[in-house]
């Protein structure tokens, strides 16, 4: 008896150091203690304290550890660790750890999390957002741009350059706005409202390209020369990476340059012939700077001994000789400028090369430090802002269409749906606030840009997707009255740009993830690389040991964590929200523990089974994407009206948290393992649900009423009401329709018939003659009308109007339709009236 109470404290002891991962040294003198009651109680013998010593003894000698224990260790290491391509050791190198290194520690630090300041803007940038980026709002016809003038107006143009929206990022001391990333993601948000032309427009030139380069790496004569020119809109930058062949493996450019002499301007000069082959580069056909990625060469060695000098980025002016560019594709018939850039041995001075010749190869590593920062920013920004007005309109709507005498927002099924695009937009910008500042605190969140870039994109579609059902015809109908089918179309684009979806989730979140985010990974890495023997000796060592250190206290911990449901873990809050805290560090140590099974079990072998990578990606992304939205609650001042958005957005991720985590271990390379896995992490099956029907209804609600917490969900979107708006329009309708609401019913109970809800100047007409109504509210219900038409109305046109191609001939049918400028309001086509 005496001996399995011992044994029992001797588990326990192991346990709890390795719960609290104590260091290795006071875990030994734990342990040695309970040896030591061992032997008063005459349970531990001389065997036993020989086997004891035979383990702690070696692990706390540092000097023979590392000799005898680490070093064979070392040598098997270098032997099956896979090479790592340059290009990959410079996307590891680039960006920075941030929230996402917590979250793979297994034990995140919610204090942490909490103290991350909340983004604000500057009276500047509010300033910006109410006045220029209304204004650049009001002066867009969707339905102009899209199908007339298959761009923005000139006057469009001339007032973005004109007021800076191309140089956002741009410094002050070069003319820029210099503003933070956190307004650009609320200008693009607002801006995306009014479609993906206007916003890929502005989008662009402050993301990934000549600007964010030069400001980092030019030289002070580039950055003199361009800054203040781009800043002032004289300049229309767009980079090219991507040709033909080299799509999503954009390390593979097949495009050249060649160092060599030449006549640059009448003088010889040295510089490089350039052949190269690019498509689908947004702003191209109208640019006037070409950022340009290719492989530099130096077969004469005129730079130095290296022939293959690597990736490199120049700038070459739009009018430079030989350059083919002006042609346009048409991405999905979302007109926005986007073409392709041809060149065949066009020979420019080195000095076209950003940051001078001594970046000549650098290339690949500025666009990798660039674009872990772009990621966080423009396709986030552009989906949450999207959704956002998504919401807005798809609320009103369902509230104003009624079907079978019920607003159709009313029916459970639309209900479903509706809580999709409200708890995925509560989350999409509480991710969105969250990674600007992240970036705005200097960090470059390579990690989490990829998980911003993946998640929002594909959120949108999601949301994007339940609206148009939600819309039915109205959202299928294209027209000036139309504010979902450009959005609708446009989403595979935000899919494909900036690392397409399916690459970036099967290999880019974890891919990186498991490298940078890991505490010891990399650690381990570096210092097997390491060319000076004893420093790499010492460095492995500690790496390894507090690697292995972290995977033994990984196994108790998630064992403790999952036979208790983590309800003794540590929460910042005791009130609702504190479960999702305690889940988020249960998945969080799942993770870390799954981690080092996969990579022990798989080795290099894991980068190529993506969808294990895939799945442990989306456990790491899902906890990111809930720790946003716990301190968005939190720094919205935990509003109880926000309640079921902040439970929908944590419920349906915790969800799918749990789906990712099943599906690794269902698929899980080794049965054996993945079923001991799942004994560890889950012995008792799936906990997590996804959100119910009543919560469903509750948001359904929230995007039906005007309220201070569907306020807050759509703020910042562009609101007036005003002619030309047609979102705007619909919130007034939305308020007007629900203050008819108990009009309708005072007029059906007196005249003892439950009407329609349509043709609501006739009710009105029916009220006054009953005497249930006055004047103003007679007016009212007929104001209401033509908003609720113009609300479910869609547009018609001639068949000549959507021809591109006129009829020639004085005989064909020469029909004229009547000029259109909004939406026809004929008469309710309703099947109600
Ligand atoms: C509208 C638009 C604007 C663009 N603007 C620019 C621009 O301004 N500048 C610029 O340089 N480029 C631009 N691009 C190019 C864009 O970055 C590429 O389209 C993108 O990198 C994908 O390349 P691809 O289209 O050739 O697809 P492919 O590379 O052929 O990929 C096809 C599919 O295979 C998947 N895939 C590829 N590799 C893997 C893998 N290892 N594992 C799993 N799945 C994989 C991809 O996810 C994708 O689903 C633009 C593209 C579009 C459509």
């Amino acid at each position: 008896m005496h001996g399995l109470l011992w044994l029992l404290l001797l588990v326990a002891t192991i346990g709890s150091v390795s719960y609290l991962r104590l260091k290795l040294i006071n875990a030994t003198i734990a342990i040695a203690a309970v040896m030591l009651i061992g032997t008063f109680t005459g349970i531990t013998g001389l065997f036993s304290w020989i086997l004891f010593l035979a383990i702690a003894l070696p692990l706390n000698m540092e000097s023979f550890r590392r000799q005898n224990i680490t070093l064979p260790i070392l040598k098997i290491y270098k032997k099956i660790m896979p090479e790592m391509s340059r290009t990959e050791q410079e996307a590891i190198n680039a960006g920075t750890v941030w929230w996402d290194g917590e979250i793979f520690s297994g034990k995140p630090d919610w204090q942490k999390l909490h103290s991350i300041p909340q983004p604000r803007l500057t009276p500047e940038e509010q300033a910006f957002l109410d006045g220029p980026v209304d204004e650049a709002c009001r002066m867009l016809d969707e339905w102009q741009v899209n199908h007339k003038l298959a761009d923005l107006p000139p006057e469009l143009w001339q007032f973005l350059k004109d007021n800076k929206f191309f140089a956002m990022i741009i410094k002050k001391e070069y003319g820029g706005l210099q503003f933070s990333s956190y307004a650009q993601s609320r200008v693009l948000q607002k801006l995306s409202a009014k479609g993906a032309v206007l916003s890929s427009t502005v989008g662009v030139p402050n993301s990934l390209g000549p600007g964010e380069l030069l400001q980092h790496y030019g030289t002070p004569e580039q950055q003199n020369h361009y800054l203040p020119r781009l800043a002032e809109g004289l300049e229309i930058p767009c980079f090219a990476l991507t040709s033909p062949d080299a799509g999503s493996d954009a390390g593979a450019i097949p495009d050249s340059g060649i160092v060599c002499k030449g006549t640059f301007e009448g003088k010889e000069v040295l510089g490089m012939k350039l052949t190269f082959n690019k498509r689908y580069i947004t702003l191209a056909p109208v640019a006037t700077v070409v950022g340009l990625a290719f492989k530099l060469y130096d077969p004469e060695h005129l730079l130095g001994e290296e022939e293959n000098l690597g990736i490199t980025c120049a700038l070459i002016p739009a009018d430079t000789k030989g350059l083919e560019i002006g042609n346009r594709h048409f991405p999905l018939n979302v007109p926005f400028q986007n073409g392709p850039v041809r060149g065949k041995d066009i020979f420019v001075p080195l000095d076209f090369i950003i940051g001078g010749a001594d970046m000549a190869g650098q290339g690949w590593r500025m666009l990798v430090e660039c674009l872990s920062v772009g990621r966080c920013i423009t396709l986030p920004s552009n989906s949450a802002g999207g959704s956002k007005t998504v919401a807005m309109a798809t609320g009103a709507y369902a509230r104003i269409r009624r079907q079978f005498k019920l607003p159709i927002g009313k029916m459970e099924g639309i209900e479903e749906m509706m809580a999709r695009i409200g708890g995925n937009t509560y989350l999409m910008d509480a991710v969105t606030s969250m990674s600007t500042m992240g970036v705005d605190l200097g960090e470059k969140p390579s990690v989490i840009g990829a998980i911003c870039k993946y998640h929002l994109t594909e959120k949108a579609r999601n949301v994007m997707e339940a609206a148009m059902d939600i819309h039915g015809g109205k959202g299928i109908m294209l027209g000036p009255n139309n504010y979902l089918g450009r959005g609708y179309q446009s989403i595979p684009i935000g899919i494909t740009v900036e690392g397409a979806n399916i690459l970036t989730r099967n290999m880019m979140i974890y891919g990186q993830g498991a490298m940078r985010c890991h505490p010891y990974v990399l650690k381990e890495l570096y210092a097997a690389n390491n060319n000076d023997r004893a420093e790499s000796l010492k460095e492995f060592d500690q790496a390894l040991f507090g690697h292995i250190g972290f995977a033994i206290s990984n196994v108790f911990r998630a064992l403790w964590l999952s036979l208790t449901g983590a309800i003794f873990a540590k929460a910042p809050f005791s009130d609702e929200t504190a479960g999702y805290y305690r889940s988020m560090e249960r998945f969080s140590t799942n993770l870390a523990l799954l981690s080092d099974v996969s990579m022990g079990v798989l080795g290099g072998e894991l980068k190529r089974r993506e969808r294990l990578s895939a799945r442990l990606g989306d456990m790491l992304s899902y906890i990111y994407l809930a720790s946003t939205v716990l301190k968005r609650f939190d720094d919205e001042g935990r509003q109880q009206e926000d309640l079921p958005l902040m439970h929908w957005a944590m419920q349906d991720s915790l969800h799918k948290l749990e789906i990712a985590q099943e599906e690794l271990l269902q698929n899980f390379p080794s049965n054996a393992l993945g079923m001991l896995l799942k004994v560890l992490v889950s012995p008792f099956g799936k906990k997590y649900k996804r959100p119910s029907d009543a919560l469903d209804h509750q948001i359904a609600k929230i995007l039906q009423t005007p309220g201070t917490s569907r306020n807050r969900l759509i703020q910042g979107q562009y609101l007036t009401r005003e002619e030309g708006n047609v979102i705007g329009q619909m919130e007034q309708t939305l308020e007007d329709v629900i203050a008819c609401e108990p009009l309708y019913d005072k007029i059906c109970k007196a005249a003892n018939e439950r009407f329609y809800f349509t043709q609501l100047d006739e009710l009105a007409k029916k009220g006054l003659e009953l005497g249930v109504i006055n004047q103003q509210e007679a007016e009212l219900l007929t104001r209401t009308e033509i908003g609720r038409l113009q609300a479910i109305n869609v547009d018609d046109f001639s068949p000549e109007e959507l021809m591109v191609e006129k009829p020639k001939s004085p005989k064909a049918p020469a029909k004229k339709a009547p000029a259109k400028k909004k939406a026809t309001v004929k008469k309710a086509t309703d099947s109600e009236s």
